[in-house]
């Protein structure tokens, strides 16, 4: 490696996986360079959460992270840790730094048939992460009345328009979005179409909301006059669609595709996409900046169930697949950036021996159930890792 790699460790029972994929699967066969940044709760309680923002600004400067599960902490966390504030997400505080969207996608194997017969390939879902109606504000109108949007522009211009002349009560809302935002939007889904080889596909409702969804769409269409030559060099496609006739479609389609969606459709429809593919923790996360900085992560949390089993010395057996994911993914991409093939074909065959192990039955509990045609073998997560590794090296030594 020339360049570290960012890597921000975490909590619980990712914490513990983490170290494991590290000493097992990582440090035998890469010479790492990392910049170790400890996101663990601890830690963050420790700097005023400063690490956090080290953390991004590094992966600002390097271009790729890998990032462990971290715990968001709420009431009861504050006592769990004996915490002095209530940090924010980390993924949050990292996501707003980089002005990225995030890209989760399922990891699928043969013997674990999504819930959509049609469905052969992964179905990525890009979020936009700003707005709407995450940042609206909203009124419970309890009288008669009348309801008004105001814009008052810095040069004096103004606009107003009524909402609705209450003949009673009810309720509204006033909700924005920024072209800055919806540009990095469509900066993300276009870069990582590119990276992936696969087609865009973008939906709202522009027929419904001619101003503001109108508005995604067009800047959608502008920033892709960037890209257009990539896509026709690469044989992939950008279109728009109605959010309606998007989904009827992806219901049909084959999958293989980057399903871009506003922020509130992305919420949903990636709950639908991810428990459709099987399970969450088959499921990986990049977090890629309009600029083209990847920061790579399992899209499930720190398993605290399986954790606090761990702490009373239970045997456990967490998935660590989507965090093996992140690893192989931030490892090809930093060897993609710096032109070093052999770590490229590290984080490859890091995956396929992965899919060697599970296609072989080897699993973690979780999948058990899920798989078929096979007979599963369910153990826990060391013995996961170590088949893992024995194809690896079985792979490697060819
Ligand atoms: P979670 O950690 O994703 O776990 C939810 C449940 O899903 C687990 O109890 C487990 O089910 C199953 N599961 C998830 N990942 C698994 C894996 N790798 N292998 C096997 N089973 C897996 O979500 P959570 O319990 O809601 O949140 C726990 C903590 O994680 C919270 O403090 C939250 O703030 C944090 N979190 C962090 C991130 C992030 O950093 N990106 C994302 C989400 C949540 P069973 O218990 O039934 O086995
Ligand atoms: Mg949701």
């Amino acid at each position: 490696m020339t360049t570290p790699l960012v890597e921000m460790d975490g909590d619980e029972m990712t914490r513990i996986l983490w170290k494991m994929i590290k000493d097992e699967l990582i440090l035998p066969f890469v010479d790492l360079k990392t910049e170790y940044y400890d996101l663990g709760l601890p830690e963050r309680d420790k700097t005023d959460d400063k690490i956090t923002i080290e953390a991004a600004e590094a992966t600002k400067k390097y271009g790729v992270a890998v990032k462990c599960a971290t715990i968001t902490p709420n009431a009861q966390r504050m006592t769990e840790y004996n915490l002095h504030s209530m940090w924010k997400s980390p993924n949050g505080t990292i996501r707003s730094i980089l002005d990225g969207t995030v890209f989760r996608t399922p990891i699928t194997i043969p013997s674990i048939k999504p819930a959509v017969r049609s469905w052969k390939r992964p179905i990525t879902i890009a979020r936009h992460a700003y707005g709407d109606v995450y940042k609206s504000v909203e009124i419970r109108a309890e009288e008669e009345g009348v309801a008004k949007l105001v814009f008052e522009g810095k040069s004096g211009k103004k606009e107003e328009v009524v909402v609705h002349e209450f003949k009673g009560p009810g309720v509204l809302q006033g909700m924005h979005n920024v072209d800055k935002s919806i540009r990095s939007f469509a900066h993300s889904c276009f870069k990582f179409a590119i990276d992936n080889k696969e087609s865009v596909w973008f939906s709202t409702k522009d027929t419904i909301s001619k101003k503001y969804d109108a508005r995604f769409r067009e800047i959608f269409d502008e920033v892709f006059e960037e890209y257009k030559s990539d896509f026709e060099r690469l044989g992939i496609e950008y279109f728009y669609t109605l959010i309606d006739d998007a989904v009827a479609r992806v219901m049909r389609s084959e999958g293989g595709f980057i399903w871009a969606c506003k922020n509130y459709d992305g919420d949903v429809m990636s709950d639908m996409v991810s428990t459709a593919f099987g399970s969450l923790a088959m499921m990986t996360s990049v977090l890629v900046s309009p600029d083209g900085k990847y920061e790579y992560e399992a899209a499930h949390g720190t398993v605290t169930r399986h954790y606090y089993k761990h702490l009373k010395g239970e045997e456990t057996s967490t998935n660590p697949m989507a965090t093996i994911f992140a690893w192989s993914g931030a490892l090809s991409k930093r060897g993609e950036m710096d032109n070093l093939p052999e770590l490229v074909n590290f984080g490859c065959q890091l995956e396929d021996a992965c899919f060697d192990t599970l296609n072989a039955g080897i699993c973690t509990k979780d999948l058990v159930n899920l798989m078929e045609g096979i007979e599963p073998k369910a153990v826990n997560s060391e013995q996961f890792l170590k088949a893992i590794r024995e194809n690896l090296e079985r792979r490697l030594a060819k």
